[in-house]
């Protein structure tokens, strides 16, 4: 049902992308279905641009299907930016509807170090979270100051000061990130979370990830898998587990109750975090995420 209604909003509302091309406006709209892309795009666009995130903070990504309200602020928009890496199952049918004008741009799918995860189903897998390693946000940067420029040429240096001067914060962040993992002995950066959300995190900072499940939050875990990680917990004396803030918690509190493990907190897996939560821009969702590992993990 949800597919047909998507299917049929598209098609009701396709015709508004011809009146949204020809009104012409002063600033790029852009709208995103990813809350990092949100903060990327009104970073490096500057008051030249409005930006809508169309996948709100503490929304989940992996579930999260476009209303015809939010079909509508898309096709209305100059510039879309989605994760890619086929996070939004959606995409294609989004694409057929608004691709005309080339304006959907998975970022994803433009980053060349993708982590690949093999192939199934004939279909060649990649992790999408791609925000957890620092290096993806900065070439998400240049992706989004390039696709800016090319809607507004005028401006185009502005985009590429602000992109700089973003990347200069990120940069300061990974030195942050690097020097804590530090205080980690190598034998302890072992991730045991709810779904597999932090592959670009560990391969940056040397950890090992256990998820419960698999790449989506959709996904799910298996009694093998559980009981393969009560096994490690005990063999590798494990010291922490992790919950996820869009993941209910029930099985990991379950490994927590078998092993006597800590559970050292709630990391944000799946983008940034609503007002209030501590984790509402990306250096800050990323501090928290670093300092809950660091600090679960060295504990004795
Ligand atoms: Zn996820």
């Amino acid at each position: 049902m949800k597919a047909r209604s998507l299917a049929i909003a598209l098609a009701a509302v396709a015709c508004l992308a011809l009146q949204a091309a020809a009104r012409g406006s002063e600033r790029i709209r852009v709208a995103t279905l990813n809350t990092v892309l949100t903060e990327v795009a009104r970073e490096v666009g500057g008051s030249r641009v409005t930006v809508e995130g169309i996948v709100a903070p503490g929304v989940d990504p992996h579930t999260f299907s476009p209303s015809p309200a939010d079909i509508r602020s898309l096709v209305d928009s100059n510039l879309i930016l989605a994760s890619g890496l086929n996070m939004e199952t959606y995409l294609d049918r989004l694409v057929a509807s608004v691709g005309a004008r080339g304006q959907v741009i998975s970022v994803g799918d433009r980053l060349p170090l993708a982590i690949n995860l093999g192939t199934s189903g004939g279909r060649t897998e990649k992790d999408p979270h791609w925000w957890h390693g620092i290096g993806n946000v900065v070439l998400a940067a240049e992706i989004v100051s390039r696709e800016l420029s090319r809607l507004d040429p005028a401006h185009s240096e502005e985009f590429a000061a602000n992109a700089e001067a973003y990347t200069a914060r990120l940069r300061e962040l990974q030195a942050w990130a690097s020097s804590e993992v530090e205080r980690l002995p190598p034998g302890r950066r072992q991730l045991v979370t709810s779904h597999d959300a932090f592959g670009y995190l560990a391969r940056d900072y040397g950890f090992t990830v256990h998820p419960l499940s698999g790449l989506s939050t959709e996904s799910e875990a298996d009694a093998r898998n559980v009981a393969g990680l009560i096994d490690l917990i005990r063999r590798e004396k494990i010291s922490a587990v992790f919950a996820e803030s869009s993941v209910d918690p029930r099985l990991v509190e379950d490994l927590v109750r078998e092993t006597g493990v800590v559970l050292g907190g709630t990391l944000y897996a799946d983008g940034l975090g609503p007002k209030g939560s501590g984790a509402e821009t990306y250096e800050a969702m990323y501090r928290h995420n670093v300092g809950v590992i660091v600090s679960a993990l060295s504990a004795r």
